[in-house]
């Protein structure tokens, strides 16, 4: 077993976590360190954001409005003051200047504003349909140049150490409860190291891979989610889940691709099988009806009809205009031999978003000393119980930069490493891992989440999957002590404990 020191850890490399470190780097007295599970440091939602970032024009008067609006009044006024006041400057300061970010521009070379569903005005800077892409790549491209910033791959974040918890003696169970870093399992030599920090920080994104049908990477599985639950860290608002009406559906069991809103916003109609349109009998509006009632409509259908997945009909559209307007959904389908000019598209609602997470305030702290969340771990307030489009990306920036501000400034009153020999070392189990099991049962999981505590929940629903959760959950922790570690049993034991925390909010409020 290793020992790692940083004054900061950061757990995480989507834009919130790329923010962070890029913001803390600039004291070149500080030695951090961020981690990612994944092989390749751009997988992440950030990486598969498509339509773009809110830039906040001065004088912009409806954004409040709008945040709002989308969220029936549930955000919280500070963090939306916040995106309001400090957001602009940190898009100038860390996108344009540093990372040098391209975003579309007029002839003039101002920046072209698109506008979204739900949006008063057009304020959204974007990248042609891969926004989020230019955003994570430039943000790596940049880290290389911060000499004070070691990032590792590969590392899967097992759990945060908390002297209180993991301490060698009893008496440090008498300490207040503080972070002083993480248990980190290197996914190549299959040692677990401890990671000493004097602040750590999450940035690992959401939970939508948790459900069947889900738009997001592979590693929104819930880990940060789980191990601040574990040390005592507040969750709140778990239980709102935005889902996005279309994605593809294929044979894959892999993160669905998004078929943009702005298909249906150009005509695109959804159908069945034989093309009969439904959405009419559900909403005056059909199929620009808000997203939630599309998404319920096309649940509706297919359980009703126990049809896999319904059709996106833009036919009426011809093909060149098609390939200008939408030149990656165009190809995606195209690669699947599908032709969106003369070919249905089979879609199916997907877990898009998640509203809630770890409690933080305006600065990104938890209720737990030395401990951040920021972007999609997080629940700052500012979506309440559903997002507005497009200022994800853009909280994740600037609680990121407002995080690292408030490390900088606050370093000083804790300036000693916690003494690592008095954290247990981890200790590992023998027994032989079996893949099949934990590939079982994360997808009962996937599917209890998707029929049960997904787009419709009604409490028979919810008490039929708090039972399977019950036992399944028993039985996992149990694999989970006696099994050799592997990233997936780290994401299975995640996953089950995550689940039960969505389960367990929206039992409160069944449909
Ligand atoms: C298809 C799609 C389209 C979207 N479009 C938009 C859009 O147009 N505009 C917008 O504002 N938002 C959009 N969003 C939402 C937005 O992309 C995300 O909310 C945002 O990127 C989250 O950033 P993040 O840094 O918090 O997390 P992520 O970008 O998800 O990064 C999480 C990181 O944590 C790492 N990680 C997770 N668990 C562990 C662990 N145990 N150990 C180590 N590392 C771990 C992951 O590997 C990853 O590096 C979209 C999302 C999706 C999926």
């Amino acid at each position: 077993m290793k020992t790692f020191n940083y004054d900061i850890l950061i757990i995480g490399t989507g834009i919130a976590g790329l923010t962070t470190a890029i913001k803390l780097s600039e004291d070149k007295s500080l030695n951090i360190g961020i981690i990612t599970r994944g092989k390749k440091p751009e997988d992440s939602n950030t990486f598969w954001a498509q339509g773009g970032i809110i830039l906040v024009e001065e004088g912009d008067p409806y954004l409040s409005h709008d945040v709002q609006a989308a969220s029936q009044n549930t955000s919280y006024q500070p963090a939306i003051d916040q995106l309001m006041q400090s957001s602009s400057k940190i898009i100038k300061e860390i996108l344009i200047d540093k990372a040098g970010t391209q975003f579309a521009k007029k002839d003039s070379g101002d920046f072209e504003l698109t506008q979204e569903a739900a949006h008063s005005i057009p304020r959204i800077l974007y990248n042609g349909d891969a926004t989020g892409k230019a955003i994570e790549v430039s943000l790596l491209n940049y880290l290389e140049k911060c000499s004070n910033v070691d990032l590792q791959t590969e590392k899967t974040a097992v759990d945060l150490i908390t002297p209180s918890h993991h301490g060698v003696e009893i008496q440090q169970r008498y300490e207040e409860n503080k972070v002083v870093g993480a248990y980190i399992f290197d996914q190549n030599s299959k040692e677990v190291d401890k990671y000493m920090a004097k602040r750590v920080v999450l940035a690992t994104g959401g939970i939508g891979a948790l459900y069947l049908h889900h738009s997001n990477s592979e590693a929104a599985r819930g880990d940060g989610h789980a191990m601040a639950k574990r040390a005592g860290a507040t969750l709140t608002n778990m239980e709102y889940i935005q889902f996005h009406p279309t994605t593809y559906f294929g044979s894959s069991s892999d993160r669905r691709f998004l078929i943009s809103e702005a298909v249906r916003g150009e005509g695109g109609k959804l159908v069945d099988q034989t093309g009969r349109r439904f959405m009419e009998k559900y909403h005056p509006d059909a199929e620009m009806a808000p997203r939630d009632v599309v998404s319920k409509a096309i649940i509706s259908e297919m359980v009703d009809n126990k049809w896999d997945c319904v059709y996106l009909d833009i036919t009426h559209k011809d093909r060149e205009w098609l390939e200008n307007r939408f030149p990656n959904i165009f190809q995606y389908l195209l690669e699947r031999k599908i032709d969106m000019s003369q070919d249905l598209i089979p879609v199916v609602p997907a877990a898009h978003y998640t509203c809630g997470g770890i409690k933080t305030d305006l600065r990104g702290r938890t209720n737990l000393k030395y401990l951040y969340a920021v972007g999609e771990v997080a629940c700052t307030g500012l979506h309440g119980i559903n997002r507005l489009a497009s200022t994800s990306l853009l909280e994740g920036l600037t609680w990121g930069y407002k995080a690292a501000e408030d490390i900088t400034a606050t370093m000083e009153d804790h300036a000693n490493f916690y003494n690592s020999e008095s954290i247990r070392d981890w200790s590992l189990s023998k027994d032989e891992l079996d893949l099949a099991l934990i590939n079982q049962d994360i997808a009962i999981i996937k599917q209890t989440m998707w029929n049960y505590v997904g787009i419709k929940r009604s409490k028979n629903r919810l008490h039929r999957a708090n039972a399977m959760f019950s036992e399944l959950y028993e039985q996992v922790q149990k694999f989970y002590r006696d099994a050799q570690l592997h990233d997936q049993l780290i994401g299975l034991r995640n996953s089950i404990e995550i689940a039960f925390v969505v389960l367990s909010a929206s039992l409160r409020q069944p449909e």
